[in-house]
């Protein structure tokens, strides 16, 4: 109806036609260099991991006398492919969260059930890297949405938390309701994330320091995950955080009382 509303009023005045017609443009080459930025960005991550499964096939071949170093080139092959199927899984995740219809069926969500699965999820990394993971959680938080999208995104939050955390440190999980939303948030007392990159965490592919975060398995991918989910929901996500302190990331969405009933299963809700 808008458009239509658009289309008559840019017809009586045709500048206005124009400007329309000019921002449709705008739009259309914005999204082709996000499309072009994300193909580079994928080719270049993929590079290296393929490169390193190539060597190291070339040299297990002359190593094949030595069970040592064939069962060392076997291990780091294994880690390589795995890391390649980490890479491409998210890759997939991420542009279906991108394309129009990610949320088609949406249907209202308990976020605790989200909250203590996404903890679960966690909890053997959390013990593996010395992080006590406390869950503060609350009753009748609704959301309209897709349950699994919205647990992979508190799950990504968490896992970073205790990725950047020292051992011995607390990773705290929070979940309560603020006006008409409800918030969850994940706070850690790890490294933290310098000013000028905050913004940019939740860039496809951006680490603050590459190498640490290629070393414990990183990809660059799972904030860009977040940010794309949370924003299908209706939502956003925000990051408070303070060098060698800490971070709390914050999801924040809109709350669905639980009188509503279930909309329509038409993916209108965005
Ligand atoms: P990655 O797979 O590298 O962790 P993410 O998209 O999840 O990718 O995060 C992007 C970057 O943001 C990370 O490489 C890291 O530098 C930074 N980051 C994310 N979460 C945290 C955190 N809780 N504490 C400190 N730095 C973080």
């Amino acid at each position: 109806d808008a458009v239509r509303h658009l289309q008559v009023r840019g017809a009586r005045l045709g500048t206005r036609y124009i400007v329309l017609l000019a921002e449709d443009h705008t739009e259309a080459v914005r999204l082709d260099e996000v499309r072009r930025d994300f193909i580079a960005n994928i080719s270049h991550e993929l590079k290296t991991p393929i490169g390193a499964v190539s060597l190291l096939a070339e040299a297990l071949e002359p190593a094949s006398d030595d069970p040592v170093q064939v069962r060392k080139f076997a291990a780091r092959l294994s880690a390589e492919a795995q890391r390649l199927s980490k890479i491409t899984a998210e890759i997939i995740d991420l542009s279906r969260l991108q394309s129009a219809d990610a949320l088609h069926q949406p249907t209202l969500v308990d976020l605790e059930r989200v909250v203590a699965a996404a903890v679960d999820r966690n909890r053997v990394a959390a013990d593996a890297t010395g992080v006590t993971l406390v869950a503060k959680s609350a009753k009748d938080a609704y959301v309209y949405g897709d349950e699994a999208l919205l647990v992979v995104a508190v799950h990504n939050l968490i896992s970073n938390a205790i990725h950047y955390s020292p051992a011995g440190s607390r990773v705290g999980v929070g979940l309560r309701h603020a006006d008409d939303a409800v918030e969850v948030s994940v706070t850690d007392q790890g490294v933290g994330i310098p000013e000028e990159d905050r913004e940019r965490v939740f860039e496809r592919f951006f680490r603050v320091d590459e190498a640490r975060s290629r070393h414990t398995g990183g990809t660059g991918l799972g904030l860009a995950i977040v940010k794309h989910t949370v924003q299908n929901h209706g939502g956003d996500v925000r990051v408070w955080s303070q060098v060698d302190h800490g971070s709390t990331f914050t999801i924040r969405l809109p709350e669905a009382s639980k009188v509503t009933p279930v909309p329509e299963l038409s993916g209108d809700i965005r």
